[in-house]
């Protein structure tokens, strides 16, 4: 029988509730455990891949095709759990199957209501993944207060209820504040989410308290106190400038311990550790710097990218160096010109993107990369940016487009395939999750990959148009990836250039901190190239 923690949150959102639930998983796996993770979000939409990035951040796409929330990311990063479709799921699904369920009489007659109904489809989302790992760990998405998780709050609560108390184990994330002007850290907040908590029947047994400043032994025993939890369950979630390190702050204050007692599951003598302390240890003494533009339209918000900085953090961390961004919006590129904006980067990276906004400002900093040589990894909407510059500015296509942006164009260089323009009207037409794809031998991403097949993650409508493969190649395009059936282009490069790749696939989705994506981590190894030679 699987055991299970639920991690909950409070006082005010983002408080690194996925970070902190990823590190729990890390540390559970450093003692031997086989876990799977849950994100519970509580929003109404049924297809977290129609939220708008600004508002929600980046939608992490899962090998099997899930447009999901992007904690999920931090899971994979993490920590080795298999991650699909069935490890987020939405009040929004929820409550569609129980509504499909009741309109096929499935319930015979019977009032749905949200205890039980609701309520027993969310545990039985969590209890379908207890079947092949020792540990699950699911993470509810909100804030305790709010009315949108009361139910899935209610079920994890039934969950405890059902089974033995030493099965499952409630963690909290709370906020104790810094406040100026009295100069101390504050408990009431975190008193009174817990008293919430509490208010509809869930005790947590440990709290991580994140905070600005140390807590002392004496602010420890009053959260102890007034929230009802053993002093030495009160872990100190200090504010750290690596996320990497969390797991191992928890781990100095046996937070791992305290888990496996709860779940009374023994505990390692030795858990390892020993990659986390290596990239932590990289993390802190790494000296040289390398600068990466990151040009895109949703930039202002920086968790819309969350995968790509990511990667090019492991990227720095496999080249033993550290990576400052300079984050670009492309509408400014086209109001005042790459070369004010990309004068000082050591490389340039053009992530995915969905619309016309920004588009131009885009292919101006592709010319840019390309005429002055700087390293450049762009990324499906990056790939198709590449295509259309070269095919202008180098083919004399003057007036080539995709036709996502320009339907009429003379030179469709980016189209949809005669396939997918029938099923266009149904909706449906994204390439989603993982495919095959064929490397060419002596190319970037052969040099990089060193394998001839390889599987990426998609999120994609547009592909490249084959009819103009043979004009760009005699131009100096190169294109080194495919689909084993040849009919779609996945990579391409630049024969003439010292780094210049894009992808019509995410390399970003399958980065890991101690495992850094082949893409990035000689990305970052051609602009640190070019840093030392200026
Ligand atoms: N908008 C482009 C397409 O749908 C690129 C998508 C992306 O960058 N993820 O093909």
């Amino acid at each position: 029988m699987a055991k299970f923690i639920f991690i909950t949150g409070g006082v005010v959102s983002s408080l690194g509730k996925g970070i902190a639930s990823a590190s729990i998983g890390a540390l559970m796996e450093s003692h031997g455990y086989r876990i799977s993770m849950m994100k519970l979000d509580p929003y109404i939409n049924v297809d977290p891949g129609t939220m708008n990035p600004f508002q929600h951040g980046e939608v992490y796409v899962t090998a099997d095709g899930a447009e999901t929330d992007l904690d999920l990311g931090h899971y994979e990063r993490f920590t080795n759990a298999k991650i699909t479709r069935a490890n987020n799921t939405t009040s929004g699904q929820i409550y569609f199957s129980v509504i499909q369920k009741e309109r096929e009489g499935k319930y015979l007659g019977k009032t749905i209501q949200v205890v039980p109904h609701i309520t027993d489809e969310i545990k039985s989302r969590i209890m379908a993944l207890a079947k092949k790992v020792d540990i699950v760990i699911s993470e509810i998405g909100g804030t305790v207060g709010d009315i949108e998780s009361l139910p899935f709050l209610e079920a994890i609560r039934q969950l405890r209820f059902e089974h033995n108390g030493q099965d499952t184990v409630f963690i909290h994330l709370t906020l104790v504040p810094f406040i100026k002007a009295a100069g101390e850290l504050k408990t009431k907040p975190t008193q009174h989410s817990v008293a919430s908590l509490r208010e509809i029947g869930i005790q947590p047994q440990i709290l991580l308290c994140r905070t600005e400043k140390p807590l002392s032994l004496e602010m420890k025993e009053k959260v102890a106190l007034f929230c009802n939890v053993r002093k030495q369950a009160v872990i100190e979630a200090i504010d750290t400038s690596f996320i990497y390190e969390i797991p191992l702050i928890y781990h100095r204050q046996n937070l791992d311990r305290i888990i496996l007692e709860n779940i009374n599951l023994p505990c390692h003598p030795h858990p390892d550790l020993e990659k986390w302390y290596s990239i932590v240890n990289i993390l802190h003494t790494a000296e040289e710097k390398v600068k990466i533009g990151v040009v895109g339209k949703y930039i202002k918000l920086q968790d819309s990218y969350k995968s790509i900085y990511e990667a090019l953090v492991h990227g720095a961390i496999a080249n033993r160096c550290r990576v400052e961004f300079s984050r670009i919006d492309s509408e400014d590129i086209e109001k005042e010109g790459a070369d004010k904006f990309l004068g000082d980067v050591d490389g340039v990276i053009l992530p995915g993107g969905f619309g016309i906004r920004g588009v131009e400002g885009m292919i101006g900093a592709i010319r840019y990369c390309r005429e002055k040589r700087i390293p450049f990894l762009g990324i499906c909407l990056g790939l198709q940016c590449s295509v259309i510059e070269f095919a202008r500015n180098v083919c004399g296509l003057h007036r080539a487009n995709s036709t996502e942006f320009d339907a009429e164009t003379e030179d469709p260089v980016i189209c949809l395939l005669d396939e997918q323009k029938n099923i266009t009207k149904l909706g449906g037409t994204m390439r989603l999750g993982c495919y095959p794809c064929m490397i060419e031998p002596k190319s970037i991403a052969y040099r990089a990959y060193r394998k001839k097949k390889i599987f990426e993650r998609h999120r994609h409508r547009w592909e490249f148009n084959l009819k103009y493969l043979d004009l760009m190649e005699k131009y100096g395009m190169k294109f080194s990836g495919f689909s084993p059936d040849r009919k779609l282009v996945e990579i391409i490069e630049l024969k003439n250039h010292p780094f210049f790749i894009a992808t019509q696939f995410h390399p970003e989705f399958q980065s890991k901190p101690f495992d850094c994506h082949p893409l990035f981590s000689s990305f970052i190894l051609a602009s640190l190239r070019r840093k030392r030679q200026e």
